[in-house]
């Protein structure tokens, strides 16, 4: 195996093009790319026959428009390439047409209102900044996803949209520091996903993974995660030979999958790629996902993505670690060595620091989901408090920056911004705070609040979009400066000053930092249905319209849907335990109580007494019929929430009133499991699971 021959081999990359495309046609398309310019639209035919030819060469027959619409997967419809010739025999065409522009029925698709039903029709439009790729014998074309009337029906548009405006403000602060070369500045993003393995039985006899992706009753097995042997713990054979195949596939389609090991919870791994441009990043992370399913399936496995498939041990989550740089290859998040380098780092680090203070709520709506809510804030993965950590040295620069003291770590001199030179900070400081949901490790910022299935690209429109307008704010009022240096010591220590309250070094999960938070004023948004309400707060509003990134209509509808979402989701979850109880659990404990009557009564007539047995049968039978009794419960309350209109008041019916049923229906469920004996129990059991592979 030829590693460096086998990667990207399914992708038809800028290496694939300059082979294939004639010298004018390939020039033209790299630099609609590189420079974010319109297609030349005389080029499409020739590119779209070359694709075809390389994709055809390659084993393909179909091709389809790949796009990411509201649902958080992808969509795709096959074509074939075949095409008659009129004499009974086919051959294999591809028109630019066809790569450019497709038109699909949209009405299917989440669109919270934006496309009336009479608009049924969407159409996908080609992104040449992802490369086109080859997936089970198709050629697979990255797209945007819109409305006939243009409104924004995805996931990847306002994502391009956020780069650009980034792109924009950052280069007006980059030009304000002297740099003419830089052309672009790419937010980057590496992705770490955490998941589950399991053993393909194991999943087939659940309904509520089938159904829900996660255990929905489920009692504590007496070994879980306590002795965190599993962390970092050698992989076992199967998982081994799983991660080397998702590897290859990986390798195959240009994803750079660079680290794998042993998360904390049994059965859970993580695997990080190598970090990439964001809009890439993005695509590649949902083929990642949808590989890593069809990879375990293969091993007889199955991959869990949900956050929480089980109570009680560790979810899982995704780290979204994000900077800047530049087309020449300068990170911007990187602190850098002479003074110019410093007071440039300096404004960036402090424009990020402005912009997550001012948009808490959007970062945390971001990440809110029904899923996600089982762990944010459970002391497993961050609160749902934002706040963002620094560590130790360079929190000592801005606290010195910020009362205009001197530097500990520079002798006797305060600093200057853009005179001085920074203190050498560590690269990667060992001690990092794991707790914290927005982090800066060293050259970047690990965003941790995600969790594991979700597309990247909500998250990330907001990140760049939210630090966009703080440089532009910055920028607008250093261009008219007299005196650059000191102006730009004066915003930076004014922006310190102001932001100073979402700096947080200590315990993420100590109960105490919820108190202090709430001192200083920070936001607890403690689940989705209290978070996604704030999307279109009207200072929201106002900073998409402002960067060009969402109109007020698109706004309204994204938030409309992710609400439905929520409420959709804990409505499957109900109805999947209604059927479970009622169907599996409550005639499987009655059976086992029959027998332990028969039991009580044999024994009695031998004049045996047999008191565990018989407290043991009315116990059970007073808890299953409590849980009979919440199944019915839940599903009034279910049928109510249903009927309920708007979208916010519902989800917050599904969170205040059905989740408690939900628990506490559960809690009856996990009580009789412990308690009856095993052969009776209708389906496997978190050891059985956890420990299956
Ligand atoms: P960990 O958080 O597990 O200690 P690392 O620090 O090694 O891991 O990196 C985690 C992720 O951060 C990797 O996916 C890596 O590619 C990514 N990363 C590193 N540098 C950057 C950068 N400049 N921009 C975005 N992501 C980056
Ligand atoms: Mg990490």
């Amino acid at each position: 195996m030829h590693i460096p021959e086998m990667f990207g081999e399914n992708v038809f990359n800028l290496q694939v093009m300059q082979a294939k495309l004639p010298k004018d046609v390939f020039k033209s398309l790299k630099k609609t790319i590189d420079e974010d310019r319109p297609l030349d639209a005389s080029i499409a035919n020739i590119v779209a026959n070359a694709m075809k030819d390389w994709a055809v060469e390659k084993g393909a027959t179909h091709f389809t428009h790949w796009f990411q619409p509201m649902t958080g997967i992808t969509a795709e419809k096959h074509d074939s390439f075949i095409s008659p010739t009129g004499d009974g025999r086919v051959i294999m065409e591809f028109s630019g047409k066809e790569l450019v522009l497709g038109e699909t029925d949209a009405s299917s698709f989440p669109s919270g209102g934006v496309r009336a039903i009479f608009e049924a029709r969407g159409y996908t439009a080609w992104d040449p900044t992802s490369y086109a790729f080859i997936k089970d014998g198709t050629l697979c074309i990255p797209t945007v996803f819109l409305s006939y009337s243009g409104e924004v029906l995805d996931k990847k548009t306002p994502l391009l949209k956020s780069m650009r405006a980034l792109n924009e403000q950052s280069l007006r602060i980059l030009r304000l520091f002297g740099n003419t070369t830089a052309k672009r500045v790419y937010p980057t993003v590496g992705a770490e996903q955490e998941y589950f393995l399991i053993d393909r039985k194991m999943f087939d006899a659940r309904k509520d993974l089938v159904f829900t992706g996660r255990t929905l009753f489920g009692a504590k097995p007496p070994k879980g995660q306590e002795l965190e042997d599993h962390y970092f713990g050698p992989i076992k054979t199967r998982v081994s030979a799983f991660m080397k195949d998702l590897d290859i596939e990986l390798w195959k389609l240009g994803i750079l999958s660079k680290t794998k090991h042993n998360e904390v919870a049994p059965g859970q791994h993580e695997l990080a790629p190598i970090f990439t441009i964001t809009n890439i990043a993005s695509d590649q992370n949902q083929l990642m996902m949808e590989t890593m399913k069809k990879v375990a399936f293969k091993h007889g496995l199955y991959c869990l993505l949900h956050e929480k498939p089980f109570e009680g041990i560790n979810g899982s989550g995704k780290h979204n670690n994000w900077s800047l740089c530049t087309d020449t290859g300068v990170n911007l998040l990187d602190p850098g060595s002479t003074p110019a380098e410093n007071g440039q780092f300096m404004l960036f680090l402090s424009a990020v620091i402005k912009a997550v203070d001012e948009y808490q709520d959007l970062l945390r709506l971001t990440v809110a989901s029904a899923g996600n809510d089982h762990r944010l804030g459970a002391n497993e993965a961050p609160p749902a408090i934002l706040s963002v950590y620094l560590g130790e040295e360079l929190s000592e620069v801005v606290d010195a920056l910020e009362q205009n003291k001197k530097y500990a770590g520079k002798g006797k001199q305060t600093m200057k911004l853009g005179v001085d030179t920074l203190p050498e900070l560590p690269k990667d400081t060992t001690d990092r705070n794991r707790t914290s949901p927005f982090a800066f490790t060293g050259n970047k910022f690990e965003f941790r609040m995600l969790g594991s299935t979700f597309s990247i690209a909500g998250p990330n429109i907001i990140l760049n979009t939210i630090v966009a307008d703080a440089l532009r704010e910055f920028a607008d009022e250093l261009e008219g400066a007299e005196d650059f240096n000191a102006a730009l010591h004066d915003l930076v220590v004014r922006t310190i000053r102001a932001h100073k309250r979402i700096l947080f070094n200590g315990n993420n999960y100590s109960e105490e930092w919820a108190q202090e938070a709430e001192r200083r004023g920070l936001l607890n948004l403690k689940n989705a249905a209290e978070a996604l309400p704030h999307f279109d707060a009207r200072k929201n509003v106002e900073l998409f319209e402002r960067n060009h990134v969402f109109t007020e209509r698109e706004v309204r509808s994204r938030m409309e849907i992710m609400l439905e979402n929520y409420s959709k989701a804990i409505t499957i979850e109900a109805l999947t335990m209604i059927e479970m109880g009622r169907r599996d659990i409550y005639p499987a404990v009655n059976d086992y109580i029959a027998d332990l009557c028969r039991v009580v009564e044999r024994k009695k007539a031998l004049h045996i007494e047999s008191p565990s047995a018989q407290v043991l049968a009315e116990r059970l039978s007073a808890t299953n019929e409590a849980m009979y009794a919440k199944a019915g419960e839940l599903e009034k309350l279910v049928a109510e929430g249903k009927d309920i209109h708007g979208a916010e008041v519902q989800a917050r019916f599904f969170a205040d009133k059905v989740l408690p049923v939900m628990n506490a229906m559960r809690a009856c469920a996990d009580e009789m499991e412990v308690h009856t004996a095993k052969k009776y129990w209708p389906f496997p059991t978190y050891g059985d699971i956890l420990f299956s592979v």
